[in-house]
């Protein structure tokens, strides 16, 4: 792999020297109001058996979409269950349907200095693929006695759920709060929220205004984990970025016994080919949420001493920076947080044996990194094009833009079809955040594993997301979004894949934890 010539310090967007400040601060507890009541939604029987029946039949409504085209009218069903069931929640809240599937909740707060707490889920998911290559129906909402299963089980029907029942269950208790409380559910997340969450947002930035909410919680992976033997709560404070670049070579047609030396489909695969032979430079900047997981492992974890040392100091020294990276990217999972990916995900051309192909159409899909951007990939992308262009003596058309003049032998054009940047960095280190690092040390300190932490604390890390979510619609509405909820994510839950599942005792962390996180912020 070949490495940027250029010093990683350039890229640095905060150059600071070490000081003895801990980079990842451990907050104090924050004391909930209703402990009580979270051990009785972990521990209770009757209520286990009622939530774990609410998931189940929400999962066995299938909402599923894909890329184009969607049905969205079987969303109708899905809304009707949900009123049914939480009739008191919608009862009590200002419902909004918006753009028709997208559900906002409402529960107005009496101080409107307050600014209003968010939290989202979606109610789409992918779909099922080949039931075959299911155990069970992938709409059974199966429960083993251990495990629900079914598509939606863990991404994220359980945090919809889980949100509206604990709202349940507040409201039963008589819940009137100080802050608004606003619940989101947008239902094409999974195919890039142009119509849920994109009317969402403006709908909300039309009724309360930009930068007006207090924060937003979003899906994730469940926060619980443990990194080297140490237990951490991580919320995804960022998101890579994306963009989906479509590339067009025209060559004129004609009979094949006379073809050219390179036909359309040939120029495609060079330039496939050699886009390619080489990954993108990694890179760690300092607003990559992964360096704050690090160094939150750092700081608490027991880990090899010259480790530490190059994680702590890998904000500032160049040296430090290049041993991390590579660490993070002999990992096969961490090392898609440093890197900007390439993926040729979709070719079109050619028709006929005896028939050069004229119109060969791909798409690459990309994930930028923190520290990249557009113009790193296009810059890449047009270096290699130039290259193919002139060998094969074809025209270059970027973005609409002639780079060189279309031939007889015809041309490539190349145009980014979707674009995202990477998403603001939420800050940390706050008062929203020292708050939910408190309740969180709460909940599972205290409330849930007091046994694992009987000489531990938790502590609060944030992280990033190498996917998107509908967040990437909120971005006006505050600068606080985080992405994660209560509970842990197994790697083999099936998010995506076969056999989807949820632990009920994480969907239960749900329920529990924010039950006392919305009475104490609201
Ligand atoms: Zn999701």
């Amino acid at each position: 792999m070949m490495r940027s010539k250029e010093p990683l310090s350039a890229y640095f967007s905060t150059p600071t020297e070490s000081t003895d400040e801990p980079l990842c601060p451990l907050y104090d507890k924050v004391e909930f109001k209703d402990p009580d009541t979270s051990v009785y939604i972990l521990h209770d029987d009757e209520f286990r058996n009622k939530s774990v029946s609410r998931l189940s039949k929400a999962i066995q409504i299938p909402t599923w979409i894909d890329d184009e085209g969607s049905d969205f009218t079987k969303f109708t069903k899905f809304h009707e269950y949900l009123e049914t069931e939480f009739q008191n929640v919608f009862d009590a809240a200002n419902v909004f349907k918006v753009n028709t599937y997208g559900i906002v909740l409402e529960f107005k707060g009496s101080n409107s200095s307050l600014k209003p707490a968010m939290f989202a889920a979606h109610q789409d998911t992918v779909p099922p693929g080949d039931p075959q290559n299911w155990d069970r129906s992938p709409f059974s909402g199966h429960y083993d006695g251990t495990r629900i299963y079914g598509r939606g089980a863990s991404d994220c029907k359980n945090l919809l759920i889980g949100l509206l029942e604990s709202m349940d269950y507040l409201l039963a208790k008589g819940f009137s709060p100080e802050r608004t409380i606003i619940f989101a559910f947008g239902f094409d997340e999974e195919s890039s929220g142009k119509y849920g969450a994109s009317h969402i947002s403006k709908f909300l930035l039309e009724r309360y205004g930009p930068n007006s909410l207090y924060h937003i919680i979003d899906e994730g992976f469940g926060v619980f984990m443990e990194l080297q033997n140490k237990h951490f709560a991580m919320l995804a404070t960022g998101e890579k970025g994306y963009l989906d670049l479509g590339i067009e070579v025209l060559q004129p047609g004609g009979h094949s016994s006379m073809a050219p030396d390179h036909t359309a489909i040939g120029t495609m695969s060079k330039l496939i080919s050699r886009y390619e032979d080489r990954l993108y430079d990694p890179i760690l900047v300092n607003v990559n949420p992964t360096l704050n997981t690090l160094q939150c492992v750092a700081e608490y974890a027991d880990i090899d001493e010259s480790l530490k040392r190059d994680i702590l100091r890998a904000h500032f020294d160049e040296k430090s920076n290049e041993r991390v990276i590579k660490l993070l990217l002999d990992d096969k999972i961490t090392k898609y947080n440093v890197l900007t990916t390439h993926a040729a995900d979709i070719i079109n051309g050619g028709n006929k044996a005896n028939a050069l192909p004229q119109n060969v159409t791909a798409l690459i899909n990309h994930r930028i990194a923190h520290g990249n951007d557009f113009d790193t990939i296009m810059d890449r992308i047009t270096g290699i094009a130039i290259g193919v262009a002139r060998e094969h003596g074809l025209g270059l058309v970027i973005e609409d833009e002639i780079l060189i003049e279309p031939t007889l032998a015809g041309s490539i054009n190349i145009k980014a079809l979707y674009k995202l940047e990477v998403a603001p960095v939420t800050p940390i280190h706050d008062e929203i955040w020292a708050s939910l690092a408190g309740h969180y040390r709460t909940f599972y300190e205290d409330i849930t594993y007091p046994e694992k932490f009987e000489d531990d604390v938790l502590v609060l890390s944030a992280g990033i997301m190498t996917g998107n979510t509908d967040t990437r619609h909120y971005w006006d509405l505050t600068d606080h979004i985080f992405r994660g909820q209560p509970g842990f994510t197994p790697m083999t839950s099936g998010v995506h894949g076969n056999n989807e599942y949820i632990d009920a005792d994480s969907h239960l962390h749900i329920v529990a934890f924010y039950y006392n996180y919305i009475l104490s912020i609201s």
